[in-house]
């Protein structure tokens, strides 16, 4: 276990809940048999994984647990959706979605496009909130899928998807929609029937359950294909011996995280604020990027401006506090954050963003600590900063 790690990254991945840990142990030695096997010591475990699977169905309000199927992870869940979607849907060769989602998406979007398919990106505001009307002019009769995500990673902005699939199904009720709701599973609560969603993929490891195990909502009456063929589980969607600890883990995972709901809404969020608050006190040249928009109780991204982010994790990291970049280090440039650049969001301001994300494990102390440690880190670092005529009337602006 490393020391003195203050731990502000969850939306990359959560620390197993002991209580789920717990529920997985006899699992790995001692009740380990294969769930398909005709005896009972393996046969007898298809009957966990049953309840595990009711207990995610209960977590995603599904109508049948039939309707949830196990899958790796969040990236495979979006995939055999999206994947499967179009081939039901063959003879159309529209897709949507929004500029900010996942590489998950993104990526099987653009790979798309390559084979023929024509894309349409929804456009965000200024403070990350999906221009969800732009749908009315976008959906045809040609429009085979729409994918939107239920909160982004990097800002946390929830978005309207009972909206959104209103617009859809009005225009197209053949058109399948798929949500990406790997960041809204245990923030916030999640209804599958009352948002009117087609598919969900979510993800174990985001809400305290075990990297390496993710599920996917299908709305009965779907007959999705498989991506890969084999055997016979997961009604043959999902091939492949089950991961059965991961399985196990998830459907406890999802009931801790849809009883704490409450607590995300208050106690984390009010040290969300207090982060925010406390920083902007302190720190000149912070702003909290979407502050107005309707945002997931644990997530804050704050530019700080004419600095980099890559450089103030390196020093956050020296005094072991672990966050994330809005931009991502690609072959040896630094990209900004494509979610920040679909904001519009200055250029001062991109590339010094900041994701700090917290869970239900976050303590008061670990904020207070976090507060007394970051102000002078960003003093130090705006120091070193190329700009320094632009910081010097920034903080007169600012009455500082
Ligand atoms: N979708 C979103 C919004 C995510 O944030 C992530 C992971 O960060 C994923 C999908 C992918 O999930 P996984 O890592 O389980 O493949």
């Amino acid at each position: 276990m490393e020391k003195n790690i203050i731990y502000l990254d969850n939306n990359a991945t959560t620390k197993v809940d002991e209580k789920v840990l717990e529920k997985m142990m006899p699992f790995f030695c001692e009740r380990y048999g294969n769930p398909s096997s005709m005896h009972s010591f393996g046969g007898n475990v298809s009957k966990d994984i049953a309840v595990a699977r009711e207990q995610i169905a209960d977590f995603l309000g599904a109508e049948n647990p039939y309707e949830i199927t196990f899958t790796g992870c969040g990236t495979e869940s979006a995939n055999i959706a999206i994947k499967g979607a179009l081939e039901i849907n063959k003879n159309k060769k529209h897709i949507i979605t929004t500029k900010v989602e996942h590489p998950c998406v993104l990526n099987t979007y653009k790979w798309l496009e390559k084979r023929g398919y024509t894309v349409s990106y929804l456009n965000v505001n200024s403070e990350g909130e999906l221009l969800v009307d732009e749908l009315k002019d976008l959906v045809t009769q040609d429009t085979a899928l729409v994918s939107i995500m239920w909160a982004n990673n990097e800002t946390g902005v929830v978005f309207d998807v009972e909206r959104a699939s209103q617009i859809i199904k009005s225009i197209n009720p053949q058109t399948f929609f798929f949500v990406d709701g790997v960041q809204a599973a245990g923030k916030i609560p999640m209804n599958v029937q009352k948002a009117n969603i087609d598919m969900l993929g979510i993800s174990g490891h985001k809400f305290h359950s075990p990297k390496g195990i993710g599920a996917l909502y299908v709305r009965k009456g779907i007959l999705l294909p498989p991506l890969i063929l084999g055997g016979h589980q997961e009604k043959g969607l999902r091939p492949g011996t089950e991961n059965v600890t991961g399985i196990i883990g998830m459907g406890e995972a999802s009931q801790l995280a849809k009883n704490a709901l409450v607590d995300e809404n208050t106690r984390v969020k009010s040290l969300r604020d207090e982060l925010e608050k406390g920083i902007v006190k302190q720190v000149f040249n912070a702003r909290i990027n979407c502050s107005k928009a309707p945002r997931v109780p644990n997530t804050t991204n704050i530019s700080f401006e004419y600095i980099e982010g890559e450089l103030m994790l390196l020093h956050f990291a020296d005094a072991g506090i672990c966050a994330s970049s809005g931009s991502a280090c690609t072959s040896g440039s630094l990209e900004p954050s494509h979610v920040l650049k679909a904001m519009g969001i200055p250029f001062t301001c991109l590339h010094g963003s900041i994701r700090f994300s917290l869970s239900r494990f976050t303590t008061k102390e670990e904020i207070d600590y976090a507060l007394k440690t970051i102000p002078p880190i960003i003093e130090k670092i705006n120091g070193y900063s190329p700009y320094q005529k632009e910081l010097r009337e920034l903080k007169e602006l600012r009455n500082f």
